[in-house]
């Protein structure tokens, strides 16, 4: 069970976006007439922040720019002099950049209801730190112990020291029962080294480095980039597991518990095992009639569209009450007329040929393309079954051939049939969500995928991605989502 959770401060609790250390570090170079990009800060961020000073100091194009500016004040001076005023500069700076992210509200609510003991290491000094903590305080958020390098003779981040002396002080033996927290690559490693659990926080980041305003202006499509590119940086850092939001430590810690009481774990593909919060959710009873309900299902339709990275102007999901195949029924059924279409099957697995069997019962025409079971469909295949055959309309193909495990290439098949006006169907069943996928960029017509895979919802429901046409009307759909 998890016991402790050790918490870094700017970028991951407070401080969205990290931006006080920023914005000290830059005015502090400013006053000696140095001007610093936030990409030279942020390189480093984390370590204390004399080390800090010192590495920015080490910087050759920032070294030549100092020694221009001060050609009397040698490097190591230069250190002390520019540390002195980052110490001035961060206390005009942290009382505006004290505030609690969000989720972290929850986060202590959990925390406290769980009896888990939190915990908190820093980059910052004892100074700083006595500031903070009385704003975070007034917000509700007091963490037990509160460690800085001073306490363990400045030995900080990426060493291990801060989190086992907060560990020591917690009364916490078992770094299995403890998670380490941190938007930056120095937490991570600082976890790492320490043995505990070591996770990276993506939103409100360092690694995203953007204040709340301007991360919510972006759109939904370079948020997501954003989001992808810092929680890469953090698993490359070797992070255990990575939340977007701090609040989705519920979820993980709740997982981490059940694993760790060896409850039966179901593998992907699903039904797979679900986490408690989904378990939870299922308590409740809806009234599919009721606003908030329907409000849900908006939102259900909505997170899947930006799941396949694509625009609700563009795509929408059509929820369905039912397993996997009766949604791929269900899409072949709707979108293929039975006179004047032909629909060519590419199959190499039990999904694939499945989907012909669906097709017979449906009557709809059909021919299939067929590679072993043990390679991809290749674009070849398809180009040359499709020369023999210009009658064909409509295409559909698995994605993820579960049965085998072969990835079949959509990137390449379905935007070259599109091209050539030709209708397509993915059954991206036990890949979406998992394996990323761009709608728009694929430019595919219906994408099949369920709840109970990577997903990882409950079973019962199957949704069709498909894009929006003009000139088509929206089919008005049943929706029940379990
Ligand atoms: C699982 C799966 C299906 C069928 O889904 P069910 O919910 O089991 O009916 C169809 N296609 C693929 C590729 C799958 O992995």
């Amino acid at each position: 069970m998890i016991e402790a959770i050790i918490l870094d401060w700017a970028g991951t609790t407070v401080d969205y976006g990290s931006r006080a250390p920023i914005i000290a570090f830059k005015n502090a170079f400013a006053h000696y007439g140095v001007e610093l990009s936030e990409t030279s800060i942020r390189q480093d961020i984390g370590i204390d922040k004399k080390s800090h000073v010192r590495k920015i100091l080490q910087q050759p194009e920032i070294a030549n720019n100092w020694e221009a500016a001060h050609p009397t004040i040698p490097l190591a001076t230069a250190t002390d002099e520019v540390y002195r005023q980052f110490q001035h500069e961060i206390t005009q700076v942290l009382s505006e950049t004290a505030q609690l992210k969000s989720g972290m509200t929850e986060l202590i609510q959990f925390a406290n209801d769980h009896h888990i003991q939190l915990a908190t290491t820093t980059g910052y000094t004892q100074a700083m730190l006595d500031q903070l903590l009385p704003l975070a305080a007034e917000q509700g958020y007091q963490p037990l112990v509160n460690i800085t390098s001073e306490q363990t003779n400045h030995v900080g981040r990426p060493q291990p020291a801060m989190v086992e002396l907060a560990m020591q002080k917690l009364n916490v033996t078992d770094p299995a029962h403890v998670i380490k927290v941190g938007d930056t690559i120095n937490d991570v490693l600082e976890g790492k080294n320490a043995g505990v659990i070591s996770v990276g926080v993506v939103e409100g980041g360092n690694l995203i480095g953007l204040s709340q305003s301007e991360f919510e202006q972006l759109q939904i499509e370079d948020r997501d980039r954003y989001q992808m590119k810092a929680a890469a940086i953090l698993t490359e850092a070797g992070a255990d597991e990575i939340v977007m939001n701090i609040a989705d430590l519920i979820p993980l810690i709740e997982s981490i518990d059940d694993h760790q009481r060896e409850m039966p774990l179901l593998l992907t593909p699903g039904p797979l095992t679900t986490s408690p919060t989904v378990k939870a959710t299922m308590q409740v009873d809806h009234g599919t009639w009721d606003d908030d309900y329907k409000a849900l299902t908006q939102w259900v339709r909505h997170q899947l569209v930006t799941l396949g990275n694509a625009s609700d102007d563009v795509y929408t999901a059509v929820l369905m009450q039912g397993s996997g195949s009766f949604g791929v029924e269900a899409t072949l059924g709707t979108a293929i007329p039975r006179e004047n279409a032909t629909l060519m099957i590419a199959a190499n697995g039990a999904y694939g040929e499945r989907m012909a069997e669906m097709a017979t019962y449906l009557q709809i025409p059909f021919i299939t393309v067929h590679a072993p079971e043990d390679q991809p469909i290749t674009m070849d295949l398809v180009s040359e079954k499709l020369a023999a055959h210009p009658e064909v309309t409509h295409f559909a193909m698995v994605h993820c051939e579960t049965t085998t495990g072969i990835l079949n290439p959509i990137e390449t098949i379905i935007p070259a049939l599109a091209d050539k006006g030709i209708v397509t169907i993915v059954d991206a069943m036990s890949s979406f969500g998992g394996v990323p996928i761009d709608l728009e960029r694929l430019n595919v017509d219906y994408l099949v995928t369920s709840s109970n895979k990577c997903v990882q919802g409950v079973p019962g429901s199957a949704s069709s991605s498909r894009k929006k046409r003009p000139w088509q009307p929206l089919r008005a759909t049943h929706v029940h989502w379990s």
